[in-house]
């Protein structure tokens, strides 16, 4: 029998979960469920992989459909991209991604070039990116040994009208293939962001539930790094059918309907689930 587990953290998808899509518009019972948690004793950190919004824009999105959000609430792709690529002293880039946030960058230290020598071709989602600007990326990579870097590597996303786009992963793929280059990525499913969400709530997997539309691409990570997860069914996917292209062991933990009707899971319920394994 696993030890008990005592959940102080929630780590939480933001499309699908708080919101039904880029539109913003809550999903019903989300916004008092997510601005009560404090108050129910759960630290929280929204996980997001966008790469259209700057942190703050992002934050005032969710703000403006009810959230108590800011942007210390909030880890997403592109915070953590900065973040990272600061770190790896990696700060003359080939911005791929949305041109609106050009200036983002530049505030953020970065500096942007439009062609050669830089230290890294970071893509993120651009829904106008052309084959012009792959072109241009392509001698980066291959003459000036650049490094790729994915903010986050999804092949589609569905846009604010609903119709399925080409993501950031597809146009990623065809760098990588070109260049014979593999990306380093940024957002989920890859690790590093669910590590500096936790950094910056200062806790602990052990601690942590993560809660998402997507059982494939958010929650399987999780449970490999030992948090518990809940797949809710507010978003992508109506119903677990899903499920049918999982490995049992990467199931998730609990199931809802929407965020709110994981208040009824204390942490006794938890404990079974996790007592079980
Ligand atoms: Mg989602």
């Amino acid at each position: 029998m696993s030890p008990t587990r005592d959940i102080r953290h929630y780590l939480i998808d933001i499309e699908g979960v708080l919101v039904r899509d880029k539109r913003y518009e809550p999903v019903p019972g989300s916004v008092d469920w997510y601005n009560g948690l404090p108050d129910a004793g759960y630290d929280r950190i929204l996980v997001s992989n966008n790469t259209t919004h700057t942190p703050e824009g992002l934050a005032e999105a969710l703000r403006g459909a009810g959230f108590d959000v800011t942007t210390e609430d909030m880890v997403t792709s592109v915070a953590a991209g900065a973040h990272l690529l600061r770190g790896w002293d990696k700060t003359r880039i080939l911005w791929l991604g949305a041109p609106g946030l050009a200036d983002w960058w530049r505030e953020a230290g970065f500096e942007l070039v439009e062609r050669g020598k830089c230290d890294a071709v970071v893509v993120g989602l651009n829904a106008d990116l052309t084959v012009a600007d792959l072109d241009r990326a392509l001698p980066s990579l291959v003459d000036h040994g650049a490094e790729l870097v994915a903010l986050h590597r999804n092949l589609f996303y569905l846009d604010g009208h609903g119709e399925r786009r080409f993501g950031p992963g597809f146009y990623c793929d065809g760098l990588t293939r070109a260049a014979h280059r593999e990306p380093v990525v940024i957002g989920k499913p890859h690790e590093r962001i669910y590590r500096l969400a936790l950094e910056k709530l200062g806790g602990r997997a052990e601690q942590a539930l993560f809660i998402s539309d997507d059982p494939l691409s958010d929650l399987i990570t999780a449970k490999k790094m030992g948090m518990c997860t809940a797949f809710v069914l507010s978003g992508k996917y109506p119903d677990h059918a899903v499920l049918g292209e999982m490995d049992q062991e990467d199931w998730p933990d609990l199931i809802a309907d929407r965020p709110d009707a994981l208040d009824t899971i204390t942490h006794g319920a938890i404990d079974a689930v996790t007592d079980g394994e």
